[in-house]
């Protein structure tokens, strides 16, 4: 599907009244979205494995006009148990009882390696931090997420995880499997009011792209800030009905 996001223009509060947990807040895309979801209103609960970074993120928001107070939610991906996960829906049910957005956003790149030199501890580590801990927060969210008036699942794709590009390994795959992830749970929720989409970033200025291309001129690429407005779409009320689709945002 494709998205205009030259011509998306979002109205001040769009987001309130919304409780929004966006996994990897404290650095890049997830870190833009925060701010700017906050702009609009939401309650934004900031996912990240460090806490420092979460604090600087949180003071940002608070500094901003007229926002509601955020909440931080430390947790790593690649070691969290089934504890950890649970007590995070929990905390957030008893904090908030209520959620209505979750975007998986958290991600890794692994190495840059053929298959046939990509060790199995490192393709263990990027499936599990890109897909396994989507998938185990999105189980663990789903109960409270679908009794919201008008929920919103957002996972991250990639466009190697549409076609697949040579040395891209674990990533690649992992983000064919989220594509996979997405359209499986949008479409065991297709009779009721939860939506579940992917979006592809597109090349975008942040520490991840710039692993994977050192050399590149960064000045040519989009910032974060540049490519939300498909996020926010995704998450307000005008992309109701909306769900199963993999939306680019550049
Ligand atoms: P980024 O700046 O590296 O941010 C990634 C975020 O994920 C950071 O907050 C990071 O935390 C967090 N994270 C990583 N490992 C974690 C773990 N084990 N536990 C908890 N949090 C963890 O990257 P980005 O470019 O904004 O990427 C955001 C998403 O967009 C990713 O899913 C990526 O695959 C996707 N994407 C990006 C591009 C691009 O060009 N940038 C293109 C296509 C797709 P720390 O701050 O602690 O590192």
């Amino acid at each position: 599907m494709s998205f205009d996001s030259k011509n998306y223009e979002y109205r001040p509060g769009l987001l309130k009244n919304r409780n929004i947990l966006i996994t990897g807040a404290s650095d890049g895309i997830g870190e833009a979205l925060a701010l700017c979801t906050a702009q609009l209103g939401a309650t934004v609960i900031l996912h990240g494995r460090n806490i420092k970074k979460l604090e600087s993120v949180y003071d940002e928001i608070l500094a901003l006009d007229g926002v509601a107070r955020p909440s931080i939610a430390p947790m790593d991906l690649a070691t969290a148990d089934s504890d950890a996960y649970r007590s995070l829906a929990d905390s957030i049910a008893k904090e908030f009882g209520q959620l209505d957005g979750l975007v998986h956003n958290a991600g890794i790149l692994g190495e840059k390696l053929s298959i046939e030199q990509y060790e199995t501890i490192e393709w263990q580590r990027v499936m599990h931090v890109n897909v396994t801990a989507a998938f185990a927060l999105t189980q663990v969210c789903l109960p409270l997420i679908r009794e919201a008036n008008d929920p919103s699942i957002i996972f991250t794709s990639s466009g190697v995880g549409r076609k697949g590009r040579a040395y891209w390994g674990a990533y690649a795959v992992s983000k064919f499997a989220i594509e996979g992830l997405a359209q499986v749970l949008a479409d065991e929720n297709r009779h009721t009011r939860l939506r579940v989409n992917c979006i592809n970033p597109g090349p975008t200025r942040t520490k991840l792209r710039l692993a994977a291309y050192p050399a590149e001129n960064r000045d040519k690429l989009k910032t974060p800030d540049e490519i939300l407005p498909v996020y926010i779409y995704l998450l307000g009320p005008d992309s109701q009905g909306v769900t199963g689709e993999s939306l680019d945002a550049q």
